[in-house]
């Protein structure tokens, strides 16, 4: 198997002059989330699905994840049109965004993730921006000169999801987007193995296939599993029943919905979400049931327990879903009781269980009986195991392999599965997002890469959260905040003590010490730097670098912190400028007790390559606590203690230095 050769195998350099197709994956390699993939042959670009992720921990502020456009923003004169294999998030969630960026001539796809699109772009105010087209089974779209795309019926966890048959210049690529194969569909639509069948007898030269579940062995089960599984859990429930699952999960919502009618119960509908896919399900005809079998959840104190069914958001312990609410007693119109059932009829993404836990067990605190896990047989997933993996390979027959849809594992372990089924191992790609797949007649080679990654943004959608700022965030998170105020003359004199200020940094630091090392850093930077952060600008007048004043100084401190207490706080330096001739501050760095000076000398010389603090030790002891010296660390804050004890101040609100 080949992955991340950049460049080409010798035996097909002599052809890669030839017109080629390139396939470039923006996003859902390596990854669960955000798929979207540009094809291109001549000035022909596509674009299959335009997919988003959600945040993981530690991206404060982040809502959604989405790739990074920077290709198709550059070549989106080039774009022909977009095709969607289904409604999912990690598949539609991302195409108002780039609407507001590039130019998206027209949008085909199957009428369910259209209805969803629809509701997405009126909301984001771009309806104006495309022309959305409903496809319907086998229908056969061009876009450009070089692109012809068959949607092929599969099965996924969603009504109306496709596989593409995409016919190039160099050949058919099949597609096969989120799929399972289920003989069973709650829709009854099954998959339509014929017409796979039929692109791998004619000949598909490379398939690019979902790696979802590529760890996990045998068929996944059918959706239609869960139904009496769930019915026993419904009919045995003494009381109300709320049942959680993705909204997504059409087939799931149908069936429950189904299961509510059967056993007698009303079912009242929470979460945005929930909402909004169960409405357009049944404008479109995917569910069929009485108008009367719903009530309006202000209403819900009016039902007798036993006639209510709550479907609801919050299968993933969503902080803000109305499951959680509910946990929390925090849901305006749904007080729980002991008399409830909570079913989770979804299982954790990877990511969520922490969460999705704490849900749980706050439920149980309050005395409901929650249903969860995977013994139950309430879940299954929709995506196809190795089996099902193992029978597109065998329908579609393809020369060359691209697993798509997983994390690199995932991939990896699809590639396995496609050379056991006769794949040459020479013709499998492993892709990362941005890497190019370029595919002739006779070769499939790994081109140049285009620029790829995330974009962030928050909850508005329209702020775009950079790597700096995330990574700010992080600081801030992680080690809080130091700001340091600085007052320096032109003439580069400090002319009075620093203010420094810490917030959320946890640290056995004295203020007095934390003041003495500013005082340092910035008799340093000035004594060492000043030359090169001014220029003389006339006979008398000289411009000083403020700005590059305190990144001097805020990395001096950065790296000290660093190492002299192995935290990493966001460090905020602003230096308030002086007149020339301001007399000097004189530091008063000679106060601390000199005993204290030796475990100093001795920290800094096997840790400190920096020749400044050779200087400073050497003129100016102090009482850094020597971090890897516990017993002295703990006699050290005793000390501290006692000496801060009588301004009766915190180092947090003492902020400026004793001058
Ligand atoms: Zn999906
Ligand atoms: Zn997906």
């Amino acid at each position: 198997m080949n992955s991340n050769t950049s460049s080409p195998a010798s035996s097909n350099a002599i052809k890669s002059k030839d017109p080629c197709l390139r396939v470039i994956p923006l996003g859902g390699l390596h990854e669960i989330g955000k798929n979207t993939c540009v094809f291109e042959y001549g000035e022909d670009i596509i674009i299959v699905d335009g997919g988003l992720a959600f945040p993981t921990d530690g991206m404060h502020g982040v809502n959604v994840v989405m790739p990074d456009t920077t290709y198709l923003r550059e070549n989106q004169n080039r774009i022909r049109g977009m095709v969607v294999t289904h409604g999912h998030e990690d598949h539609i969630g991302g195409i108002c965004h780039h609407l507001k960026n590039f130019q998206i001539p027209v949008i085909y796809g199957p009428p369910l993730a259209m209805a969803m699109v629809k509701g997405k772009m009126d909301e984001a105010g771009v309806s104006d921006r495309t022309t959305l087209q409903h496809i319907v089974p086998r229908q056969l779209v061009r876009l450009g000169q070089h692109f012809s795309i068959e949607f092929i019926r599969n099965t996924h966890s969603i009504s109306d999801s496709f596989s593409l048959a995409i016919t190039t210049p160099v050949g058919v690529i099949f597609f096969t987007g989120d799929f399972k194969f289920d003989h069973m569909p709650p829709d009854g639509q099954p998959v339509d193995i014929e017409r796979m069948a039929h692109y791998g007898e004619k000949g598909v030269l490379c398939l690019f296939s979902d790696s979802t579940n590529s760890e996990v062995s045998g068929f996944v089960s059918s959706e239609y599993s869960v139904f009496p599984n769930l019915d026993r859990y419904i009919a045995e429930a003494e009381g109300r029943v709320m049942l959680t699952t993705f909204a997504s999960s059409t087939h799931r919502v149908s069936m429950i919905i189904e299961l509510a009618l059967k056993n007698g119960r009303k079912v009242g509908l929470l979460g945005r979400s929930m909402l909004n896919v169960v409405g357009k399900c049944r404008e479109l005809g995917y569910l069929r049931c009485p108008d009367d079998l719903f009530f309006p959840i202000r209403h819900i104190r009016d039902l007798p327990d036993r006639e209510t069914l709550l479907l609801m958001t919050g299968s993933q312990g969503e902080a803000m879903a109305a499951l959680s609410r509910i946990s929390r007693g925090e849901h305006q119109h749904v007080q729980l009781k002991t008399t409830d059932t909570v079913i989770f009829s979804a299982s954790p993404i990877p990511g969520n269980t922490i969460s999705v836990c704490h849900t749980v067990d706050r439920l149980i605190r309050l005395g409901a009986k929650v249903i969860y896990g995977k013994e139950h047989g309430i879940h299954v997933s929709g995506h196809g195991c190795q089996e099902d993996q193992k029978l597109m390979l065998a329908l579609t027959k393809p020369k060359f392999f691209v697993p798509v849809h997983g994390e690199y594992r995932m991939q990896v372990l699809h590639g396995k599965t496609a050379v056991s089924m006769g794949v040459d191992p020479n013709n499998i790609l492993i892709l990362d997002n941005g890497d190019t797949a370029e595919l002739r007649p006779e070769s499939m080679v790994q081109g140049q890469s285009v620029k790829a990654g995330v974009e962030l943004l928050d909850g508005s959608r329209t702020g775009i959260v950079n790597d700096r700022v995330l990574s700010e965030r992080q600081k801030l998170a992680e080690d809080g905040l130091v700001t340091v105020l600085s007052a320096v003359s032109t003439d580069g004199v400090m002319v009075a003590p620093p203010r420094v200020n810490l917030r959320g940094v946890i640290t056995n630091l004295d203020a007095k010490t934390m003041a003495m090392w500013t005082e340092r850093e910035i008799s340093w930077v000035l004594e060492n730097r000043w030359k090169q952060l001014t220029i003389q600008s006339g006979s008398k007048s000289i411009e000083v670098d403020w700005i590059g004043l305190q990144r001097e100084i805020e990395s001096g401190l950065a790296r000290r912190m660093r190492r002299e207490m192995q935290i990493e706080p966001l460090i905020l330096c602003l230096v308030q400028p002086a007149p020339a001739g301001t007399r000097a501050y004189k530091p008063r760095l000679e106060e601390r007790a000199p005993e204290v000076k030796q475990q100093h000398s001795q920290v800094s010389s096997t840790t400190s390559n920096h020749n400044k603090n050779q200087n400073l030790q050497v003129q100016n002891p102090s009482n850094i606590n020597p971090s890897n010296n516990q017993s002295v660390v703990a006699k050290s804050i005793e000390t501290e203690q006692k000496e801060s004890e009588p301004t009766g101040r915190t180092r947090r609100r003492r902020s400026a230095v004793p001058s």
